[in-house]
């Protein structure tokens, strides 16, 4: 490992969204420099980057610009391509891996790096052509949820199915591309887990938050999560040994299932600062943004403890613009817009952190300033 990049230096992120965004606040307010990397002129990290290179992912010129100018590089996003973070990191140190970006960006491949790792995703089949299809509802039975295996999120590029026909259907549906049929799980409750470890292999875990997904996007995080704490400590446990096998740098996300039996299943794991630790940015020591910072310019670790117990609330597209004072006259309460100028449905343009003396207070504090939006 060699020696740390310090503040005053530059860091390159690939990815100019809100987490992008996030990540150039963090560590802009500990001395760095920021490059964006995004093809989109109105990112909203590319607004407020010190330089934004505006170009395609594949475009190797403004990759090797991007290299020269920068101490180290970092993605927000986890598509890019393989291909392209190991052209940089040819010239420049590249934090995570391209072999992790590669494994999150397959649901079969990530699902049987956690088997390997010693996690347990819910059961599962690959379907790559018709063929497939008898003998994955075979396998994993009903009803089942068919995913397209890569470029998902937000709930995209899923469906339920209760027989044959309908994955069928579905496949079709979705352009036949390569997908993963998984069981339906009677989900007790779903948390998520947010591990930072640097290149020393020193690593934390961030408080656990409990997440409500609505129409398969992250409607609240809730923390400290409301679990069994021997379930919560084999969740940290399994973070950490995935991360750890990964040879992880940075910031890893891992989500999770708690059945409605009590198991604990691994769903799918993000090589990037995640939604749901959106809550740290109020209520941690450190923030999951500074923290990427950190482990990418292989600093220490930076305090996790819970500040506050706090309710992260997503703010969508579907109904803007939302009466702003509502939220701003309340004491408890921080306002995080990212700076997109087109709500559209389901776009994640902002959130708000509540922090309250105990986190039912902030989950009903939540409730009701959200009702009061809409
Ligand atoms: P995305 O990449 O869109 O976040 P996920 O696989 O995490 O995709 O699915 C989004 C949400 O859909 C989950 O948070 C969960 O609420 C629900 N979901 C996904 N897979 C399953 C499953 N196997 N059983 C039950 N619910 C599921
Ligand atoms: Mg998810």
């Amino acid at each position: 490992m060699s020696s740390p990049v310090l503040p005053g230096a530059t860091i390159g992120v690939l990815g100019g969204g809100q987490l992008g965004r996030m990540l150039c606040e963090a560590a802009r307010s500990m001395g760095y420099r920021l490059v964006v990397f995004d093809p989109d002129p109105d990112s909203p990290a590319g607004h407020i980057a010190d330089r934004h290179i505006r170009a395609a992912y594949s475009d190797r010129d403004a990759l090797a610009e991007l290299a020269a100018d920068c101490d180290v590089i970092t993605c927000e996003f986890e598509n890019i391509p393989a291909d392209s973070l190991r052209f940089l990191a040819a010239s420049c140190a590249v934090y995570p891996d391209a072999s992790a970006l590669e494994i999150a960006q397959h649901r079969a491949r990530e699902k049987r790096f956690a088997l390997n790792a010693g996690l347990q995703p819910a059961r599962f089949a690959e379907i790559h052509c018709r063929d497939d299809i008898a003998a994955a509802i075979g396998e994993v039975g009903a009803p089942a949820i068919i995913k397209s295996a890569t470029l998902g999120y937000d709930g995209k590029g899923q469906a339920v199915v209760h027989d044959a026909q309908q994955a069928l259907d579905a496949f079709i549906g979705m352009g036949e591309v390569a997908c993963v049929l998984e069981q339906k799980i009677a989900i007790e409750k779903e948390i998520s887990v947010i591990v930072a470890r640097n290149a020393h292999g020193e690593s934390g875990c961030f408080p656990i938050a409990e997440n409500v997904h609505r129409n398969g996007i992250l409607h609240t995080s809730a923390v400290p999560a409301r679990v069994d704490a021997a379930l919560a400590d084999k969740a940290r446990r399994q973070t950490v040994d995935l991360a750890n096998r990964l040879d992880y740098v940075g910031v890893l996300a891992v989500e999770f299932f708690i059945s409605r039996q009590g198991e604990l299943l691994f769903n799918e794991m993000a090589p990037r600062p995640h939604n749901s630790g959106h809550y740290s940015n109020d209520a941690c020591v450190t923030s999951q943004f500074e923290q990427q910072a950190r482990m990418i310019c292989g600093l220490p670790v930076g305090g996790m403890r819970l500040t506050s117990p706090v309710v992260m609330v997503n703010m969508l597209g579907d109904l803007w613009t939302p009466d702003w004072l509502s939220i701003l006259r309340h004491p408890q309460i921080k306002l995080h817009l990212y700076g997109k100028k087109t709500a559209r449905p389901g776009r994640k343009m902002g959130h708000f952190n509540v922090l309250a003396e105990d986190v039912d207070a902030a989950l009903q504090l939540a409730n009701t300033v959200f009702d009061e939006l809409n």
